[in-house]
């Protein structure tokens, strides 16, 4: 096996899956039992940090308790200080780091600082979602492709608005879309995607997806918003619209119609 380590001072930028610490990669395990600092986001498991040195320590960065986040530039900057020291540094990111986690933004910038980095893949949120409710995002009858989009579009004059109707029109042509973030922007999504979508296609939306806490709820696009408040899911939840959500909404009537039958 090729070592996790290579060249000089350089950070790992690595996947830490979707929470359950089983869903690591044996790269990321490597990369977490190496290091002597850990910069670890919200998202992340704390099961995860079970293979982190008793010796190593371990930074907090992410937003919690809902105070603001640790500014990106900070954390940056204590990445290129710790490796400059000759720390073993791995930023841990929820998820994969390429998928909605800024992690293109941090491995530019130190790059920019002369640092190397070497990016290790998690298992996305989004994935994780639909497979532990046996959901698959791709079927040769329900869906060729899939579509991973954030709900929370960037407001500044770099970031568009999210145009829901295309993606409808994308959806209603086969592809599965798969929505991070979207809880908070949940009527926006509903109705900017019924239209072009019809209000029956089935929904399904999991909150900590692989975790113990996990909960889920399955649905149809026109009672999307329903849905989520009667089941009293919040953050951080997927949302999968799409055919291929059918087996799961006809599966959960038919375990909730035999519960009442019982
Ligand atoms: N890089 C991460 C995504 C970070 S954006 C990844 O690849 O998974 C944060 C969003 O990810 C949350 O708002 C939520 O939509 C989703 N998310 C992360 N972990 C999750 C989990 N365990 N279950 C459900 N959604 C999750």
């Amino acid at each position: 096996m090729s070592p996790v380590v290579s060249g000089a001072a350089h950070v790992h930028l690595v996947g830490a899956g979707p929470g359950d610490p089983e869903l690591l990669t044996v790269k990321a395990v490597r990369a977490i039992r190496q290091a002597t600092v850990l910069l670890v986001d919200d998202l992340v498991g704390e099961g995860v940090l079970r293979y982190a040195r008793r010796s190593a320590r371990i930074v907090h960065v992410g937003k919690r308790g809902g105070c603001a986040s640790t500014p990106q530039a900070f954390i940056e900057r204590l990445m290129v200080a710790e490796v400059r020291r000759g720390e073993r540094v791995v930023r841990l990111k929820g998820g994969d780091p390429f998928v909605f986690g800024r992690g293109g933004e941090e491995a530019a910038s130190l790059r920019a600082a002369g640092v190397e980095v070497e990016v290790v893949n998690g298992i996305t949120a989004g994935l994780a979602a639909a497979t532990s409710i046996g959901v698959p995002l791709t079927h040769r009858d329900h869906a060729h492709g899939v579509v991973f989009v954030t709900g929370h579009a960037r407001r500044d004059a770099a970031g568009a608005a999210i145009d829901w109707p295309t993606l409808a029109a994308a959806a209603a042509e086969g592809l599965t879309l798969v929505i991070y973030m979207g809880i908070a922007t949940v009527e926006a999504l509903q109705s900017g995607l019924c239209g072009a979508l019809p209000p029956r296609t089935p929904v399904a939306v999991v909150q900590n997806a692989s975790l113990p806490t996990q909960r889920q709820a399955f649905g149809t696009l026109g009672t999307l918003v329903e849905t989520i408040a009667n089941a009293g899911l919040g953050s951080p939840s997927i949302i999968v619209v799409g055919d291929v959500a059918r087996a799961a909404l006809l599966a959960s009537a038919q375990t909730e119609e035999a519960r009442r039958a019982s």
